[in-house]
C-alpha cells in the first residue's frame, strides 16, 4: 500500500500508514467526546496503552434523533486539546460538506462514517475542501468492494489521494453480531487497490469480547491498523458502550499486534 504520513508535526506526533510501515496503526478512543473529563482520561490511557492515533466522535449519526448527537464543535476543540496535551493526531467524523472545512481545522484524519459512504457530495467535498487532511473511508452497511472502491475514487478524482478504507462489518441475516465482520476484503483490497486498509472489530461485532480476537484477526488478515472504541467506563457510555473495551484490554491488543507482526 502506498504510504499516508497522517499529522503535522507542529501539532502531534506524525504517524506513518501504509507503506514499509513496521507497527500496526493503532487508533482508539470513545465512541463519541462526552465531556472534557472523559475525553482528556481516555485520551491519555490509550496513548499509556500504545495507541498512536485518538479518535472520538464529535458529530454521531445516531439511528435514533433521540441517543446522543455529540457535542458538535465543542467536540473538536476538546479532541484539539487532548491532541496538544498527548502528541497523538485525531481522527474525527465529518457528516456534512458545509462541516468539511471546520472540522478539517480540527482533525488530522478525516472519517466518513459507513452511513455516509455513498453520499457523493460530502465524498467530494472531503476531496476538494478537506485542506489535505487524509479521509478514512468506512464501508457501507451495505456496499459491495466495487461500490467502496468507487466511492473511493470520488474523494481522489476531487484532488485528495490519501485515503484510507477501514472494514468495519457489513449487514447480515444474524442479529448475534451488530455487523459480519469481512476480513477476506483485507487481503482482496491489497490486490485491488493501493489504499491502506484498517479494521474496525469494535463496530464489526458490537460486542467488546469479541473485540480482541477480531482485533488479531485484523492483524493476520494483514491491515494497516485497527481502530478500536475504548472507554474508561464502558457501561456508562454516550454511545456504543456494549461494544467498547477498556485501556488495559487495548493495552494487550497492541502487545498482541506488535508481536504477530514480528513473526508475519
Ligand atoms: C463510529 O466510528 O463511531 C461510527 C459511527 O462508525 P460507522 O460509521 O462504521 O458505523
Ligand atoms: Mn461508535
Amino acid at each position: 500500500p502506498s504510504s499516508i504520513v497522517v499529522g503535522d508535526a507542529r501539532h502531534c506526533d506524525p504517524v506513518v500508514i501504509g507503506g514499509e510501515q513496521a507497527m500496526p496503526v493503532i487508533m482508539a478512543g470513545p465512541c463519541a467526546v462526552e465531556s472534557r473529563e472523559q475525553l482528556l482520561e481516555t485520551a491519555r490511557a490509550v496513548k499509556e496503552a500504545g495507541a498512536t492515533v485518538l479518535r472520538g466522535g464529535a458529530f454521531k449519526p445516531r439511528t435514533s434523533p433521540y441517543q446522543f448527537q455529540g457535542l458538535g464543535i465543542e467536540g473538536l476543540r476538546l479532541l484539539a486539546e487532548a491532541r496538544q496535551e498527548t502528541g497523538l493526531p485525531v481522527i474525527t467524523e465529518v457528516m456534512e460538506p458545509e462541516m468539511v472545512e471546520v472540522v478539517a481545522d480540527y482533525a488530522d484524519i478525516l472519517q466518513i462514517g459507513a452511513r455516509n459512504m455513498q453520499n457523493f457530495p460530502l465524498l467530494q467535498a472531503v476531496g476538494r475542501r478537506g485542506r489535505g487532511k487524509p479521509v478514512m473511508l468506512k464501508r457501507g452497511l451495505s456496499a459491495t468492494i466495487d461500490e467502496w472502491l468507487l466511492a473511493a475514487e470520488y474523494i481522489v478524482a476531487a484532488g485528495n489521494p490519501n485515503v484510507i478504507l477501514c472494514e468495519r462489518g457489513v449487514r447480515s441475516f444474524d442479529p448475534q453480531t451488530r455487523n459480519l465482520l469481512d476480513l477476506a476484503c483485507v487481503p482482496l483490497l491489497h490486490e485491488l487497490t493501493h489504499l491502506p486498509v484498517i479494521v474496525d472489530p469494535s463496530h464489526a461485532t458490537g460486542r467488546r469480547e469479541l473485540v480482541p480476537t477480531m482485533a488479531r484477526a485484523g492483524i493476520a488478515a494483514g491491515a494497516e491498523g485497527l481502530i478500536l472504541e475504548v472507554h474508561p467506563d464502558p457501561n456508562s457510555a454516550l454511545c456504543d458502550g456494549r461494544q467498547s473495551i477498556t485501556p488495559a484490554e487495548l493495552r494487550t491488543i497492541v502487545h498482541e499486534a506488535r508481536l504477530m507482526v514480528q513473526i508475519m
